[in-house]
């Protein structure tokens, strides 16, 4: 059997979004900023997706501006508004962000542009307080990531934006993972910048977005053609715009029964593993990403576990896809203080809307037969 459990890394293209995405590629070439009639169609499937995104996350249109994927988005949202010559502006974030975030902010403090990195809590959540705590009077941006990436835990994001704006900080969140997997309405939340990425939610990879309040001021992530309100120059990527907004549309609408059924699934796979006996310390809070389960098992390799499943046909990883050839415990796993014993030993499983009730027996039972053979 092969059972694909990974799809916090990434996700299989949506098939209408695959079939909507063709003509694109194929008839419908032409480039969004001709002023030509051949061109007519391809303008219109790029303000046709721009107005069904923004649908999904309650924002408007054009506060929806077109990404490479989240990567870019969040380099976008730290650099564009921190980097502005002669102001010394101070970046808050937390220490579980995902590399595209940190790296992001060690490249604005190489330029001398302070950042603060704030602990999470055991279960890998950010407290208000914390925040609160680490305010200073020359802090200009926080960015706290939605859900983290490695053991899911979903973040108090109102009140940490609420947080922010009190002391007149902008707030922007990393929102990769929870975008079409959990509700988000950024009108209710008052974030000023969220970053998505199409291939967590069925849409295809290289094409993402980075929501942007109207009125907040950044600076442009790249010079050129004014594509984008002139401030993301390039041709765009008009299939996989439109690929993005079908799979958003689509995730968006089996959002809840997806959620129902990965969390049965998880109370499945948490028994089966309880029954067996093994030792082991289910990472995150209780309010988690559906069907995101960081499993840590005491005393074995966390990289040892992934390779064995792998042989057994089951893809998991080890924590975020960036770091499975790093063999060390991950930074969110060591913020959150897990004991070592445990931490080494940690694998993700994430399961996805297509996994059936068979796939997740056959992961509890490949774990178990792994586990008890390493322990031998
Ligand atoms: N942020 C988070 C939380 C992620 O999980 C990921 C991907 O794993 C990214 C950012 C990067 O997104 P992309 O692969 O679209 O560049």
């Amino acid at each position: 059997m092969k059972v694909y459990a990974d799809h916090a890394a990434t996700t299989k293209l949506d098939i209408e979004a695959f079939e909507a995405m063709k003509p694109y590629l194929l008839n419908e070439f032409g480039n969004a900023s001709q002023p030509y009639s051949f061109s007519r169609t391809a303008k219109a499937a790029l303000r046709s997706a721009r107005i069904a995104i923004a649908e999904c996350i309650n924002a408007e249109p054009d506060e929806i501006y077109f990404t490479s994927g989240g990567t870019e988005s969040d380099n976008w949202a730290i650099k564009g508004t921190v980097l502005v010559r002669g102001e010394y502006r101070r970046t808050i974030t937390s220490s579980i962000e995902h590399h595209a975030l940190l790296h992001a902010c060690s490249a604005v403090e190489r330029l001398g542009y302070p950042v603060t990195y704030i602990a999470p809590d055991h279960e890998g959540v950010v407290q208000p307080v914390s925040l609160s705590g680490a305010l200073t009077p020359d802090t200009k941006i926080i960015s706290i990531m939605y859900a983290n990436n490695e053991v899911g835990s979903i973040q108090p994001i109102k009140e940490l934006c609420t947080i922010a704006h009190s002391q007149g900080c902008l707030f922007h969140t990393d929102a990769v993972q929870t975008v079409g997997h959990i509700p988000i309405d950024v009108k209710d939340l008052n974030v000023d910048m969220l970053s998505a990425s199409a291939h967590k939610f069925g849409g295809p990879k290289g094409i993402g977005f980075l929501f942007i309040k109207n009125g907040v001021s950044i600076l442009p992530y790249a010079d050129g053609g004014s594509q984008e309100n002139g401030l993301r120059a390039g041709t765009e990527n008009v299939a996989g715009i439109v690929g993005m907004a079908i799979a958003l549309k689509n995730s968006c609408k089996r959002m809840e029964e997806a959620a129902i059924r990965l969390k049965e699934y998880e109370g499945v796979l948490i028994k089966l593993l309880n029954s067996a006996g093994i030792d082991f310390v289910l990472n995150g809070s209780a309010n988690r990403l559906p069907g995101n389960l960081s499993l840590s098992f005491k005393n074995t390799d966390g990289e040892t576990l992934l390779h064995r499943l792998d042989l057994l046909g089951v893809s998991v990883s080890t924590g975020s896809a960036c770091d499975s050839v790093n063999t060390q415990v991950s930074h969110v796993l060591k913020a959150m203080n897990l004991p070592i014993q445990y931490a080494k030993g940690t694998i993700r499983v994430s399961l996805g809307y297509e996994n059936t009730a068979d796939e997740v027996e056959y992961i509890a039972t490949s774990l178990i037969k792994t586990l008890h053979r390493l322990g031998e």
